[in-house]
């Protein structure tokens, strides 16, 4: 009980100090106050300390009741939690700052600081610890920055903390766009411009909207910074996928360019954010390529030629032409093209040909020449029990064969019996077989002359010495070849 009186006379002799401090100072007190206080202390009544004791004693317990040594913290007009130590969280606080200030480049400051009132938690409130406090505060609280923002018509879409960042970030973007359609050979980009208005904007916003300069590439490239990815499981394909994610084929396409129509293998990752560019970038770019001239041909006629008869006189070749298009393009996707010029490069060459166009003359005339030199050595008719369709005329091996009349080669080849066999068809039904041939001068669909060589004498087939075996057939029934040489 002591010590509390000697806390009260102890602070009458401090305001006593500070009085005579005053006047000793001579500092604007009024003389007569200084006399007043020495009269003031000789005549306190000895009662009056009892008074004081009591008054100081209630202010005591007024102070531990309404000045309790718990603190609510305040934000945005909603108590968020009570602590001890408000220093503590006073701290955490200035760090929250502090590192949010490195983080962005620029100075902060808190957009809804907290306040501290002393106050008793409510009956079940917890006090928390100055950690989860802070903890707490650095979730809800937001700062604000001066920045450069980058506007895409009027709407803010991310800060960087200087103005050179933000312009290089718009450079890289430009270029990466430049680059992504450069890549294929013999293109000039001529013009890029966005198809937004895009704007720096020297303003102070909340440090949430700052970033590096990586993510604000990546956020205006695809619209958000939002990634959300699917690992392929054995038996999925591009269908199931979009489906199970509330997407379509081509969303999910969008979403990933690097799938190369419907191939994905198990373990491939994924994107599920459709992207959704700020800018949309248009160009003109200028694509020189050369294409081809095709050749023409040019025919002459030789009467002295036969119709299937050609010679070339001089060999076609392509020229080529150097085209200069202009591409406009928006993100990429081609949206119109136009040429622009043709140059020749180099003219083609006209092929030449001389083609015949002796006149054939009509089919068989009805007089034919003898086939081959040599001698009958069987003739048409029964022998030794059968039936001779033809005669034959011996000659030696290579003698050549001739076309008895006018017609066309119906057929060329091996058959049977009759060895290389050689039919030419004279119209009106007539058709001369030559058979066992050792070679032959024409080929199908030719048309021959009377007397034009078509093959050489030989033993092929059924035949036992070099001869030709020769027929004459009318409508498919053989006939004496005798009677057509009378
Ligand atoms: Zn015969």
């Amino acid at each position: 009980m002591k010590s509390v009186p000697h806390n009260l006379v102890s602070h009458k002799p401090r305001g006593a100090r500070g009085g005579l401090t005053a006047r000793s100072a001579g500092t604007g007190a009024k003389p007569g106050t200084g006399q007043l206080s020495p009269k003031f202390r000789f005549r306190l009544p000895r009662h009056f300390l009892w008074v004081g004791f009591t008054l100081s004693l209630a202010l005591l317990v007024a102070y531990i009741y309404f000045c309790p040594p718990t603190w609510a913290v305040i934000l945005d007009g909603e108590v968020i939690g009570y602590v001890s130590q408000v220093e503590e969280v006073r701290k955490a606080l200035a760090l929250l700052a502090e590192s949010e200030a490195s983080r962005v480049g620029a100075q902060v400051v808190p957009k809804n600081p907290p306040s501290f009132v002393r106050r008793r938690p409510p009956q079940g409130a917890m006090l928390v610890t100055p950690e989860t406090m802070a903890g707490v505060l650095s979730e809800k609280m937001e700062f604000l920055a001066a920045g450069y923002v980058i506007c895409v018509d009027g709407q803010d879409v991310v800060a960087l903390p200087s103005e050179e960042d933000a312009r290089l970030v718009l450079s890289s973007l430009r270029e990466q766009y430049v680059q992504s359609i450069s890549r294929k050979s013999q293109v000039t980009v001529e013009e890029v411009l966005t198809k937004e208005n895009i704007e720096i904007k020297e303003k102070t916003v909340s440090t949430r909207m700052f970033r590096s300069r990586e993510d604000a590439l990546r956020i205006l490239v695809r619209g958000t910074d939002k990634t959300v990815t699917h690992i392929v499981q054995r038996g999925e394909c591009l269908w199931t996928i979009a489906q199970a994610n509330h997407m379509t084929v081509e969303d999910l396409r969008k979403a990933n360019p690097q799938v190369k129509g419907d191939l994905i293998y198990e373990g491939d990752s994924l994107s599920l954010v459709v992207p959704d560019p700020y800018v949309t970038f248009q160009s003109r770019e200028k694509v020189v390529f050369a294409v081809g001239i095709p050749y023409a041909t040019e025919v002459s006629y030789d009467e002295s030629l036969w119709p299937w008869q050609e010679r070339v006189l001089v060999e076609g070749k392509n020229g080529q032409k150097l085209i200069s298009q202009e591409v406009i393009r928006e993100n990429g996707k081609e949206v119109s093209r136009r040429t622009v010029d043709e140059r020749i490069l180099s003219y083609p060459v006209t092929r030449k040909v001389v083609r015949g166009s002796k006149q054939v003359p009509p089919m068989g005339s009805g007089q034919m020449v003898w086939p081959v030199k040599g001698r009958v050595t069987s003739y048409f008719g029964w022998r030794w029990g059968s039936f001779h369709s033809g005669i034959d005329i011996a000659a030696p091996a290579g003698t050549p064969v001739l076309a008895a009349d006018n017609g066309m080669v119906s057929y060329r080849g091996w058959n049977g019996g009759y060895g290389r066999l050689v039919l030419i068809d004279h119209g009106n039904g007539t058709v001369t077989a030559y058979a066992h041939l050792s070679g032959y001068a024409v080929s199908v669909g030719d048309r021959v002359e009377k007397g034009q060589v078509i093959g050489y004498v030989g033993s092929s087939g059924n035949s036992t010495g070099p001869h030709l075996h020769f027929e004459v057939r009318v409508n498919g029934v053989a006939k004496n070849p005798l009677d057509y040489y009378k």
